[in-house]
């Protein structure tokens, strides 16, 4: 049987290799020089290949429990014992991620490669899919510069429109669609967001542990302020909750209460009367994003005495500490999103094999699927398992 996988990122790699069982004849089109392009810009160039916490929770879409087929068929477990059988020794960070011992992406797209290479899956390179077409039971792929070639399964793995310098523009959106599969609408998401740059603009480059909180969703974690906006992973798990919300709301010290803020600030109060507010809060929370907290609570100027802050002031302080509210004016474009939220509607998928209900013998997988998941590992899971599942099921004989 002849299998073509269209996109030769992590899913699609995981698909070929998966499908090549039986004899198949496996072919990977990729419209980019060399596959798995973007794998080598994971995790800063990490690769945070999985993580061990991963489940239903973690993953987002019209209908998330659509991955259930994955998690029990082909989850994290498995694929570390994938990877280990490839040669790869990883090890597990905070928070459950995954990453290669090495530190390295492209160990993880080496092997993936090697794997490939070895099982015998051909990688047909600079090869952008314009159209497939079904003919009686045989699927027709062809270039956008006349390559023609005929299938008997087609497995879409084109990832979505997130970073399409890395090679994913949307086109499996476009070729889903030749064939009636619906498609949601998309949003960039894993991605900055943009807000009002007069004080973040100032506090550029400084990280902090922070509580972000858009909406009714909330993240811990290190939040970076840059000159458009703010950056880090609670804001990148947070960026598709903006619609409809027009602030993110930072607390910035999410190990105390209130009360104890408070407490904290009137003792400094007490106990260094004499000092510049500037200084104020030297030694407690960053100087400068002290600086500006005070500036915004409007103890300015900051040549004041610390001793003639109001008890109201401390209150606002303290407030402001606790809940620092930032104007969202849009979120960074897909060039710097990680992923994409929308997708092909899963409905009209077989969530155990990942085959359309549309059209027999073909298959989807990875990103241009109605699924996304938070930063942390756990989109390349669902590209690792909904590729394998997608790649063993097409090359089931009929
Ligand atoms: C900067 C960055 C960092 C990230 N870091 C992490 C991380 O550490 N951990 C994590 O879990 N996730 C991370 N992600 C998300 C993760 O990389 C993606 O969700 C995952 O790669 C999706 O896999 P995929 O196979 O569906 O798509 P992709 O990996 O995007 O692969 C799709 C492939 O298809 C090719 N293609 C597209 N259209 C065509 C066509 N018409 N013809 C031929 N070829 C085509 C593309 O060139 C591409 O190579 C990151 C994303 C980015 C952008």
């Amino acid at each position: 049987m002849k299998i073509a996988v269209i996109g030769g990122g992590a899913s699609g790699l995981m698909a070929a290799i998966a499908a090549k069982g039986n004899g198949n004849e496996v072919v990977i089109y990729e419209r980019e020089k060399r596959v798995g392009r973007k794998l080598l810009a994971t995790g800063n160039g990490r690769c945070n290949m999985t993580n061990i916490f991963a489940s239903e929770e973690n993953y987002y879409g019209t209908e998330p429990k659509f991955i259930r087929g994955a998690i029990e068929q082909f989850w994290v477990s498995e694929t570390l014992e994938f990877f280990s059988g490839c040669g790869v020794l990883w090890k597990e960070e905070k928070d459950g991620k995954v990453f290669p011992y090495c530190d390295s992406a492209s160990a993880v797209l080496d092997v993936l490669r090697r794997r490939a290479e070895r099982v015998g899956v051909v990688v047909l390179c600079n090869f952008d899919v314009k159209s497939i077409e079904k003919k009686g039971r045989t699927f027709v792929v062809r270039s956008y510069n006349g390559q023609a070639d005929e299938f008997d399964r087609v497995i879409v793995a084109t990832g979505g429109k997130a970073a399409p310098s890395l090679g994913s523009n949307g086109s499996g959106y476009e070729l889903l669609k030749a064939f009636g599969h619906k498609i949601t609408k998309l949003k960039p998401s894993l991605v900055q967001i943009k807000t009002e740059t007069e004080t973040v603009k100032k506090l550029k480059g400084i990280k902090l542990n922070a509580t972000l909180t858009i909406g009714d969703r909330s993240e811990t974690g290190e939040i970076l302020f840059t000159e458009y906006g703010l950056s880090g992973p609670p804001v990148f798990s947070l960026s598709a909750n903006i619609e409809g919300c027009s602030t993110a709301v930072m607390d910035i010290m999410p190990e105390y209460a209130y009360v104890d803020v408070l407490k904290m600030i009137e003792d400094r109060r007490k106990a260094d009367g004499d000092i510049a507010l500037e200084d104020f809060f030297t030694g407690m929370i960053n100087k400068r994003v002290g600086q500006a907290i005070l500036k915004d609570s409007g103890a300015a100027p900051l040549s004041r005495c610390a001793s003639e802050l109001t008890g109201h002031e401390l209150k606002r302080i303290a407030a402001l500490i606790k809940g620092w509210s930032f104007q969202i004016t849009g979120t960074m474009s897909w060039n710097n999103a990680q992923v994409t939220k929308g997708g092909a509607v899963t409905s009209q998928f077989d969530s155990t094999t990942m085959q359309s209900k549309l059209v027999k013998g073909l298959y989807a997988c990875g990103e241009v699927l109605d699924i996304d998941g938070d930063c942390g590992g756990y989109n390349l899971q669902w590209a690792w398992s909904s590729g394998y599942i997608a790649g063993i099921n097409a090359a089931m004989p009929v």
